[in-house]
Order: C-alpha cells, then structure tokens, then sequence
C-alpha cells in the first residue's frame, strides 16, 4: 500500500500519542514513565512545606495538572462513541481503517492537538528538573550553601543550579541565560550532575 496523506496524518497522530504516553528519556537518558502518568501523578504531590489552608505554589501546581488530565479526558471522551481511558482512545484512532480519506484534515487537527498536550505536559515537567554543578562559581567562588530543605532542615546543596531557563548561583544570585551555558561550562571544565527536585 502507498503512503497517502491520510497515512502521513496517522503515522503524525501515532507519534503524538507516543511523546504523550510512551515511555520518555531524561536529560541524562534514563528512561522515566510518560508524561501522562507524571502529569497524574503530580496532582496527587503534597505541597512542600505547605501549611494547612494556605495556598501554597504547590497546590497551584496540582490544580494546573489537574485541569490538563481534565481537559484531554473531556475532549477525548467526545470523539469516539468508546468509553475508555484517553490513551486507549486515542490508539483507536490511529488506524487508516478509524478515518476516510475525506477526513485527513481532521486527523492532522487532532495530532497537532496531542502534540499541544504533549508540548504543556513537557513545560510543565520541565522546571522540576534541576542541574547542580559541581564547580565553584566563577563570580563568587563559592562551591555550596546550605538551604532549608522541605522539612526545615539545613542541607549542603551546589551553588550553582541550572534550569532549562537560567543558571543561577545561590550564593552570590549570578544569573545566566540558555545562551551562555556553553561558555559557562567551558569555563567551569564539568559536567552537570542530574538531580530531581520535586
Ligand atoms: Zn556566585
């Protein structure tokens, strides 16, 4: 059988369904679960150092992976008459025998809207990840500075910590962007070690 569009518009759809709910590697290519099954799971993460009734950034963020598992399950659950989990759902649909050929442009519409869903659950996973370098700063010279962790407790952390949108020293408050890191890291002559902070 020839490619057809229709066939481009599903292999599109399939792709998507993959980076929203396969199995993703990290930065330091270990493999961690989808994005769909972190996205789930962090509504259920307890806000660090929260008091009781207040609302706290933590539970800010629960209500925005709340309200992203919402929205797929009600789109999804409108397009097709099954009444499943969104995955399975959308898995239904990636077959050229779910679609005619008519209805290409639809298939294209709904893997760009996977992809968007794919692309917010990155961002929003993203900020969680945090590189701490094992290197003096090259403004300050200090190497590591003691922070509260989420129990109160005073613990030893790297100076340095990078984001995918700045680096910055917690000692001295330094900031560089995305474009300065290679020169960052040639300067400080490591290689950033991976740590998760929730
Ligand atoms: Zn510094």
């Amino acid at each position: 059988m020839t490619d057809t569009p229709l066939h481009d518009a599903i292999a599109d759809l399939d792709s998507a369904i993959q980076r929203l709910f396969g199995p993703r590697q990290d930065t330091s290519g270990a493999w961690t679960a989808s994005i769909w099954a972190q996205m789930v799971e962090a509504i259920h993460d307890k806000p660090s150092g929260g008091n009781r009734g207040v609302f706290t950034t933590g539970a800010v963020a629960n209500l925005t992976a709340l309200d992203w598992v919402r929205e797929i399950e009600m789109v999804t659950s409108h397009l097709t008459k099954l009444r499943d989990t969104p995955q399975i759902i959308l898995e239904s649909l990636a077959h050229v025998q779910a679609w005619g050929p008519e209805q290409t442009d639809q298939v294209t519409q709904l893997a760009g809207t996977v992809h968007s869903w794919a692309r917010r659950g990155e961002e929003y996973l993203a900020p969680h990840s945090v590189l701490e370098v094992a290197a003096n700063c090259p403004e300050c010279d200090v190497r590591t500075v003691y922070r509260p962790n989420q129990y109160g407790e005073n613990c030893k952390t790297a100076a340095l910590q990078v984001t995918a949108e700045q680096c910055v020293c917690l000692n001295c408050k330094s900031e560089w962007s995305p474009e300065h890191f290679e020169l960052l890291a040639a300067v400080l002559g490591c290689d950033p070690v991976e740590t998760k902070i929730a």
